[in-house]
């Protein structure tokens, strides 16, 4: 069953206050106490309960995530969570946001937020419409976390089996009318070869260089774009005390992702291969005593890949929402991790709708309020359809 829409239904003066409102708070990593306080006071305003978790306790921020619970008016209905994250990037001590018509910016001093602002209004106004207008839908779980942008571990730090839904939407990825389904695993990287310390100048000879032995386990590592759905990384290098120093050590920091697990796995070996050989055999003797190069490698998975069928029932619940708004939603995989990898990871069935946010992670960052619209009326289309299907 479908309907048509004349127009919008949700309220898009609203929403566009509402947005304004909440960029203008400041909510980095593990400083999003302020934000989720106000988040709070508006879920519970439209009539959720809401709690706090402990996840803040555990890495060091200043509030939890939130868990509100909304309930439905179709009891058959199967219940739904929606989630975006608290967090945003810096720079973004202070943000001034400046409209130009429908379009959001900020001076050029900060971040904007709308990564993922935009995905915690377009979830709101969707609620507030079903409610207010008694639109049909069954309970509605939101999650709100917190430090997405560090590692995703408010995600991370969330007990899932705190929800009732086992389906729903993540709102956290750039474009409009877009559902990514597809994301990468992860591995990160902690290098470190131990080399030798020794005077360059007087007695190079008898030290051993950890620079040099990274450079050549770099020299024939692959990195970069290896195929379409395989990236790799050396990010960071740090070693060595002084010019004048044969370098005694290097930390390497670097990550690999892939929308396949075996050819993260197969990237992952071959990175720690290149570094085995560049340091193997390599020694160094001074008076009566041989020093061997060393080396440690932490290789820890990061995140598990998102991979949701198109037969989900998700996915078909936001495509069919797209077609009843006379706005196809195509899917499309991404290079990014988001919360709904951890999510997926943990049986969830979840997808990453896209919700407005453009030219993210930048002092260019900007939102058009009628992308947060057309979001917001694709989420509480889905829901809706969710409930009569
Ligand atoms: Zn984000």
């Amino acid at each position: 069953m479908t309907s048509q829409t004349a127009g919008p239904r949700v309220d898009a003066a609203r929403l566009k206050d509402e947005f304004l409102q909440l960029v203008s708070i400041p909510s980095l990593s593990r400083r999003e106490g302020a934000i989720a306080r106000r988040l709070e006071g508006i879920l519970k305003a439209m009539g959720a309960t809401v709690e706090v978790d402990d996840a803040g306790e555990r890495i060091g921020g200043d509030t939890g995530n939130l868990l509100a619970r909304f309930r439905g008016n179709t009891p058959s209905a199967e219940p739904l969570f929606l989630s975006g994250h608290m967090d945003t990037v810096a720079p973004a001590d202070a943000v001034h946001p400046v409209v130009e018509g429908d379009v959001v910016r900020t001076d050029r001093t900060s971040v904007l937020g709308g990564d993922d602002k935009a995905g915690l209004v377009a979830i709101f106004e969707a609620i507030r419409t079903l409610r207010e207008r008694a639109i049909p839908h069954g309970d509605i779980e939101v999650v709100l976390t917190i430090c997405e942008e560090t590692g995703l571990r408010g995600a991370k730090n969330f007990d899932v089996s705190r929800l009732r839904a086992r389906r729903g939407l993540v709102l956290d990825v750039d474009g409009v009318a877009e559902l990514v389904t597809r994301a990468p695993a992860a591995n990160h990287l902690t290098v470190k070869i131990h080399g030798l310390a020794a005077h360059a100048g007087i007695c190079p000879e008898q030290g051993l260089s950890a620079i040099e032995m990274a450079a050549a386990a770099i020299a024939g590592m692959r990195l970069g774009r290896l195929d379409a759905e395989t990236t790799a990384n050396l990010g960071v290098v740090e070693g060595g005390h002084a010019s004048n120093i044969v370098p005694g050590w290097v930390t390497l920091r670097g990550e690999t992702r892939s929308l396949d697990v075996r050819k993260l796995e197969a990237q992952t070996a071959h990175m720690r291969q290149r570094f085995e050989a560049a340091v193997a055999d390599r020694s160094v003797q001074v008076g009566d005593r041989v020093h061997r190069a060393g080396l440690e490698i932490d290789a820890v998975r990061q995140y598990e890949p998102l991979d949701v069928p198109d037969n989900a029932a998700i996915v078909s619940l936001v495509r069919a929402a797209g077609e009843s708004l006379g706005r196809p939603c195509r899917t499309r995989s991404t290079g990014g991790g988001s919360d709904a990898n951890v999510f997926a990871g943990r049986g969830l069935e979840v997808a990453n709708l896209a919700c407005g946010m453009r030219e993210i992670h930048s002092v260019n960052e900007w939102v058009d309020v009628k992308d947060l619209v057309v979001t917001a009326e694709l989420v509480l289309e889905t829901v809706r359809l969710s409930a009569v299907r």
